[in-house]
């Protein structure tokens, strides 16, 4: 089914319990000027956000920024938060933790991180992340990601795909990296085996060296060539696995990073970790990272809706 803007607002079964709510704030450097990633995310999906109705609750600078930039003029959905100083990337923490009932509760970040801005790496800026992830909300930090996830939006609600999504979810031209903390082990293996089809359209997977193990060893039970790994193993994730990762996505050899992440429990190689997203980061008109089982698998459902039309 396809739906143009029109259809979306005249149509019931469309009728969401309310309207997708997303926290947005960006560093200084991506919207201090017309080609800031910021800008140019919204010109992507400025359009798929108004027909969704997505709501946008934006920290002050970043949508004093907007709005001096001539985008989502006149659109109610745009709303003001406090400046970061006042407090503003502190609320957003707090509405994530909510759930969908509570009035002021976000279903996800969009936060355009400048890997070199100390403000990136304020408690706030982690516990954004950490409660997204806690809370299974997606926690945006790159310009493609924020490309990518508004069109699993629109594809979600049954929206026709976009152009300006093609190149992020043509698979074929790209890799994936795939790791998992201890703990959410079997639920990578769970996620593998339930989109086996979609990640093995990529052109390449990658993953650290235990999470990797185990992925082949599925692959191989599923049918997958004995003599072919169907994920490269890098070291494990203590011993280097995530910095080698990096290493790939600054060198533009891998764009996807699909890394479950365990919140609840202190991490010798946090650093390495950190690095890795950071990397993404660097990265940002071409490489996402999903950091959740529940965010990843509404991707890959997107992914094979975008497939089906
Ligand atoms: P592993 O590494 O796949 O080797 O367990 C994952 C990690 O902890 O980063």
């Amino acid at each position: 089914m396809s739906l143009n803007r029109d259809d979306i607002a005249n149509s019931p079964a469309l009728d969401l319990p309310r309207n997708l709510r997303f926290g947005l704030a960006a560093n200084q450097r991506h919207h201090s000027t017309r080609d800031s990633i910021c800008f140019d995310w919204l010109r992507a999906s400025e359009l798929s956000i108004q027909a969704l109705g997505i709501e946008l609750h934006t920290v002050g600078r970043t949508y004093d920024a907007i709005l001096r930039e001539g985008l989502l003029t006149d659109y109610h959905g745009l709303v003001r938060y406090p400046y970061g100083r006042d407090g503003g990337l502190m609320k957003l923490v707090a509405r994530i933790t909510e759930t969908e009932l509570e009035a002021d509760s976000l279903d996800g970040a969009i936060y355009l991180i400048d890997p070199v801005d100390p403000s990136s790496i304020f408690p706030e800026a982690l516990a954004l992340k950490r409660q997204c992830i806690t809370h299974k909300k997606p926690f945006i930090s790159t310009m493609a990601g924020a490309i990518e996830w508004i069109e699993v939006e629109r594809l979600h609600a049954g929206l026709h795909a976009h152009s300006s999504a093609d190149a992020l979810f043509d698979l074929s031209q790209q890799c994936a990296a795939l790791i998992a903390h201890d703990a959410l082990k079997d639920i990578m293996l769970d996620f593998a085996t339930q989109h086996f089809e979609v990640l093995s359209s990529f052109a390449q997977r990658v993953a650290t060296g235990t999470t990797g193990k185990l992925l082949n060893e599925l692959a191989w039970s599923r049918g997958w060539p004995t003599d072919m790994p169907w994920v490269q193993r890098y070291l494990s994730g203590p011993m280097g696995g995530d910095a080698q990762i990096a290493d790939l996505v600054l060198e533009r050899q891998c764009q996807k990073v699909i890394f479950f992440e365990d919140p609840h429990v202190a991490r010798q190689h946090e650093a390495d970790i950190q690095l890795l997203e950071r990397a993404v980061r660097v990265v940002t008109r071409e490489a996402t990272c999903v950091t959740s089982p529940a965010v990843a698998n509404k991707w890959a459902s997107a992914v094979a809706l975008r497939n089906l039309r």
